[in-house]
């Protein structure tokens, strides 16, 4: 068999260490196998997706040194890759399964959804679309859909009954009927959902297995579902273990900076990076700890997944990365922190914000510690300030971390926009307000310019910064939901414009 694996990650936010996680895993299958790996943007959430986004996934996988075969950029036989391209083949299929009855129109309006989700949550039911529109007639359906009301589409699934399905790394997984829901298959913009399309992706790009994280389990049974409907094969599912904190909850950015990107900035090495995750929830045979992703190649065997959660621990990776710094030899090493930093281009950058402070190349270093390098662990008196007491910089740096986390394009004047807006939405002397901020980024309350240094650093590095400041208080779940609360407040009057 031609084994034709793949991702397919929604271009929004930032490239995820979870996606290179499984482009890893993906990647070597299909390299062990001698077969394909594609790359496939799943940009059917409109409101989210963005171009920056999706680049930035092409730079993280190429900065990884994970190559696809077919995908939106080098294109293939089974294109296009971007599933915005591809909503005419959806709606084909859609169309199909409606005239096989084994999809409906339905015209249920989000109030009514509400209501009867409220009323099963009463009693105690599963939440599920009641099949209110089941029964509408052919012509029914016309008359209204001319009539131009707002509708989706919806797939049929049995009341009864349960649904066994094979996962090759956990065997046979049994949900009933019962708990699956009626998906909306198009939506009301007629876009696909993930359900059809991933459906129509997979089969049509021909792909033999599918690995993905194991928070998609629960969807298996409306895919099953629908490659029956379609008489088509169903791929080999292989759900891999999400990565944990340390705490073993879900990978969050919260305890761990979850940006791909956010790696290369702070000076890790993509060869460790993936021989980390080659780690996570599988193991060379002979259990070595140090192998090139050519060796994980060789070695592949999924029967070596484990599928208990594996944590993805900052500390063993930079021991990991150490360990593969020391293996350089000294020219390899000077290439690479040349190519990491001290390059024309990043010093291009970095001497206008310090040739006009300096009195001799000595003073340097210390000016620019932060920017070339990381930044001190924090301590709450670091934040002591005259007029700042411990909850207003916490409010600070708790916002302004969050509204950072949704600016779409890292530019100067939005950035300083932003924190003006917040400064005077809080009712500070920005000067005030941006104390905190310059304690996160450099480490001290006053360092060159704050804005130079956010767009110094980029993205990545800020936004974990200003988020990994707020260790340094003690900040409580119940105190982190006050804050949430009023973020948003904060956000209305934001963009009430007052
Ligand atoms: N777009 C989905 C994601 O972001 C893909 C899931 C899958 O691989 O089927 O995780």
């Amino acid at each position: 068999m031609n084994v034709r694996t793949r991702i397919a990650p929604s271009p929004t936010g930032d490239p995820h260490v979870g996606t290179a996680y499984m482009a890893l895993f993906n990647w070597a299958f299909a390299r062990h196998y001698g077969g394909q790996f594609l790359l496939r943007i799943e940009d059917t959430d409109t409101a989210r997706s963005t171009p920056e986004s999706e680049a930035s996934i092409f730079a993280a996988l190429q900065w990884l040194g994970l190559d696809w075969d077919e995908g939106p950029d080098v294109g293939g036989a089974a294109g296009p890759y971007r599933q915005s391209e591809r909503r005419e083949i959806y709606a084909q299929y859609a169309q199909q399964l409606v005239d096989r009855e084994q999809a409906f129109y339905c015209f249920c309006t989000k109030e009514r959804l509400d209501r009867v989700r409220s009323e099963q949550q009463a009693a105690k039911q599963t939440t599920r679309y009641d099949g209110c529109c089941l029964g509408l007639t052919a012509d029914a359906v016309a008359q209204r859909v001319a009539a131009g009301e707002e509708h989706v589409i919806r797939m049929c699934v049995p009341d009864v009954g349960e649904c066994t399905f094979e996962d090759e790394l956990r065997g046979p997984v049994t949900i009933p009927f019962s708990q699956i829901d009626m998906q909306v298959l198009v939506k009301s913009d007629g876009m696909p959902t993930y359900h059809l399309a991933v459906v129509v992706d997979d089969h049509l790009m021909g792909i033999t297995h599918i690995l993905r994280g194991e928070e998609w389990l629960n969807s298996v049974p409306k895919h099953v579902l629908l490659y029956q409907y379609l008489d088509w094969p169903m791929p080999k599912l292989l759900h891999l273990p999400l990565l944990r904190n340390p705490d073993s909850s879900k990978l969050s950015k919260r305890k761990n900076p979850t940006s791909i990107l956010y790696y290369r900035d702070e000076g890790f090495l993509p060869e460790a990076l993936l021989n980390y995750l080659g780690m996570m929830g599988w193991s060379m045979p002979d259990e070595s700890e140090i192998f090139t992703k050519a060796q994980m190649v060789k070695a592949f065997d999924e029967k070596r997944i484990s599928v208990g959660g594996p944590i993805f621990d900052q500390a063993k990776l930079a021991w990991l990365n150490g360990q593969y710094l020391r293996q350089l030899s000294a020219s390899e090493f000077i290439a690479q922190t040349q190519s990491w930093m001290f390059n024309q281009d990043r010093l291009s950058h970095l001497i206008p914000l310090v040739q006009e402070r300096v009195e001799k190349f000595s003073d340097l270093a210390p000016l620019v510690d932060y920017l070339v390098g990381a930044r001190k662990t924090l301590t709450p008196d670091n934040f002591l300030h005259k007029t700042l007491d411990r909850d207003a910089n916490v409010k600070i740096l708790h916002h302004t971390s969050a509204l950072l986390d949704d600016l779409r394009h890292w530019e100067r004047e939005a950035i300083f926009e932003l924190c003006q807006d917040l400064a005077q939405a809080l009712d500070l002397k920005f000067r005030d307000y941006l104390f905190p901020l310059f304690v996160a980024i450099s480490g001290r309350g006053v360092s060159l310019p704050l804005f130079d240094s956010l767009i110094f650093l980029g993205p990545d590095l800020s936004r974990a910064r200003i988020r990994g400041a707020l260790d340094a208080f003690s900040v409580s779940g119940k105190e982190r939901k006050r804050l949430d609360k009023s973020l948003v407040k904060v956000t209305a009057l934001l963009s009430s414009g007052q």
